[in-house]
């Protein structure tokens, strides 16, 4: 199930991505999964947190008609550095031991279509990282690994846009990470992916820059919640991004950046200067 979070007009909810065959029909387009094709079956609340199941409203949207928008807005993100070894090896370090993680701040979460801002009068370089996000669903701490699939509710895609000048002079990763528009997720939260062995790929201006599987994260996603929940108490909606693959490079005003995850979709982003 695809899960989104849409403005229709002034009101703001979350809905069902889905084919519908009638809507196709009408737009004269015999394949159900081609964006004509696909409607906005609007939910009733939020879908986040123990005893919210998805309920249909009846409203149904094409999703050509509506805006998408992250679809989940997180109290806070935790992000993975150094976690696909080729990419670490481009960074000069090693492949760490334990999973390196960092946080950034909610205020840097813009959705699919919004442009990335990029601080040109603070920063001379600022990068793309694609990676695949994980969505939690309920709050939780101290899971084991074996125990991760209960706490997750789904994933989607996230660009960890990082201004690499400052990562490297500030020694520490916060003012780097944390730009406001510095968190592209989308287009949507997959709830039935297995993400064990899918395809990542990061296109700038359709060209492709990162092409690598999941399948060579060195800390599993199942890890990965067992060391963050043993330090911080994840809430329902909590975003972990899992690391970026080798190929990150620099994005300039004008450019068009796509993060797209097998099984998930693609989140496009463009990118403006603040001044
Ligand atoms: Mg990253």
């Amino acid at each position: 199930m695809r899960i989104a979070r849409f403005a229709a007009g002034d009101e703001v909810r979350y809905g069902v991505v889905d084919a519908d065959p009638d809507q196709a029909a009408a737009n004269g387009q015999p394949d159900v999964s081609a964006p004509g094709g696909l409607t906005m079956a609007e939910i009733s609340g939020h879908p986040f947190g123990p005893g919210t199941d998805v309920r249909l409203t009846g409203a149904r949207y094409p999703v050509a008609d509506v805006r998408l928008l992250a679809p989940v807005l997180p109290s806070k993100i935790v992000a993975i550095g150094r976690n696909y070894a080729d990419h670490a090896r481009e960074t000069g370090s090693e492949p760490p031991a334990e999973p390196l993680f960092f946080l950034k701040p909610s205020t840097a979460v813009i959705g699919p279509g919004d442009a990335i801002v990029r601080p040109d009068r603070l920063s001379q370089r600022i990068d793309f990282e694609g990676e695949l996000a994980i969505v939690f669903g309920r709050l939780c701490r101290e899971v084991p690994a074996e125990r991760a699939p209960e706490v997750i509710f789904g994933y989607t895609c996230a660009n960890d846009v990082t201004a690499r000048d400052l990562q490297i002079s500030d020694g520490q990763w916060t003012r780097a990470k944390g730009f406001d528009t510095f968190c592209p997720l989308g287009p949507w939260i997959e709830t039935d992916l297995d993400p064990a062995d899918v395809l990542l790929t990061t296109t700038v201006n359709g060209e492709v820059k990162q092409r690598e599987r999941t399948s060579k994260l060195i800390h599993d996603i199942a890890t990965l919640v067992s060391y963050v929940t043993a330090v911080m108490t994840i809430l329902p909606g909590d975003v972990l991004l899992t690391g970026t693959p080798a190929g990150i490079g620099p994005l300039i005003a004008g450019d068009t950046v796509s993060v797209s995850v097998e099984g998930i979709g693609t989140l496009t982003n463009r990118v403006v200067d603040s001044s």
